[in-house]
């Protein structure tokens, strides 16, 4: 990795990711901060944007309006409504795009694809280095082991979320699933409070516990004839989720335009 110095817009600025990804950045010898941007009308508007994470002044202020200058990245951790109109804004001005946001539909999806044929694009639903490799050891573990190996999925979140099982658990499984060549949605089971048989040989199991604080955990485990293998990924701080958009944001600078994700960062085979 070069020590070039990366220019960096962050959108959605005042937001939970927003704010972790100014202060990674302003404690960054490598990165530096060139724009802050949150929604027209919100609270913030205004503000330094780091003495809006409780960070010393930037000399950036959070505007509404989107303007990367020449040679920035956008990071864009925000809102899925925001997602089209940020693209298109990014593909006009030819800034590389490093896009969190999760939820996008299917419109802005193709907009996506449309704009990275100009400006290349990282878009990841989870910017964790260790999740996104895990989801490859996965891959590999259920190639190598084969079928008869049985597998399940535990994950376990803070007591706020909302949707279960996690989207991570769900790509865990497709990541099995796809190694076995089969659909997930054909064998994922998330509840067995109406089983009345055995699990079926190739089902996988994804169980969600919710309690406390926990930023999220998640078990892959294979059971074998007098063997098991356990693969556990625990996050213990939501700033790897910036930490790995910023990783992101300094390879992007080098590439042609095209859609990429987190393990083309990596430098992982795909699957
Ligand atoms: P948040 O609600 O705390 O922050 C979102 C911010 O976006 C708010 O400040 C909001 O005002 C701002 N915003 C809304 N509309 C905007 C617009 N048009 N232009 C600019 N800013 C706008 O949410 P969060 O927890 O920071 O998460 C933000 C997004 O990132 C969500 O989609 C979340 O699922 C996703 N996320 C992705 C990853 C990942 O690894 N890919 C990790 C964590 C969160």
């Amino acid at each position: 990795m070069n020590d070039r110095l990366v220019s960096v817009v962050v959108v959605g600025a005042r937001g939970r990711m927003g704010q972790t990804l100014i202060r990674t950045v302003m404690e960054s010898e490598t990165m530096t901060l060139v724009g802050a941007v949150d929604r027209s009308g919100g609270p913030g508007l205004g503000q330094d944007a780091g003495q809006l994470c409780g960070m010393p002044r930037s000399g950036i202020t959070v505007t509404d309006e989107l303007r990367p200058p020449r040679g920035a990245v956008v990071v864009d951790f925000s809102l899925a409504g925001a997602t089209e109109a940020n693209v298109g804004r990014c593909a006009a001005l030819g800034a590389p795009l490093v896009l969190g946001t999760t939820g996008i539909s299917s419109d802005t999806l193709a907009r996506l694809h449309e704009a990275a044929e100009t400006i290349p694009i990282v878009s990841a639903a989870n910017f964790s280095v260790g999740i996104t490799l895990m989801l490859r050891l996965a891959n590999l573990a259920a190639r190598a082991l084969g079928p008869e190996w049985e597998t399940e999925i535990l994950e376990i979140h803070h007591r706020h979320k909302k949707d279960a099982p996690s989207g991570t658990a769900l790509r865990i499984a497709k990541a099995v699933a796809s190694a076995r060549d089969r659909a997930v949605d054909d064998v994922v089971v998330k509840s067995r409070d109406t089983a009345d048989q055995p699990r079926d040989k190739d089902e996988i199991g994804v169980m969600a516990l919710r309690g406390g604080d926990s930023v999220g955990e998640h078990e892959l485990f294979f059971f074998g004839e007098g063997e098991r293998i356990e693969l556990v990924h625990r996050a213990t701080d939501r700033a790897i989720f910036a930490r790995g958009a910023l990783r992101a944001a300094r390879w992007i600078t080098t590439k042609p335009p095209g859609l990429y994700d987190m393990a083309d960062v990596l430098s992982l085979p795909g699957f």
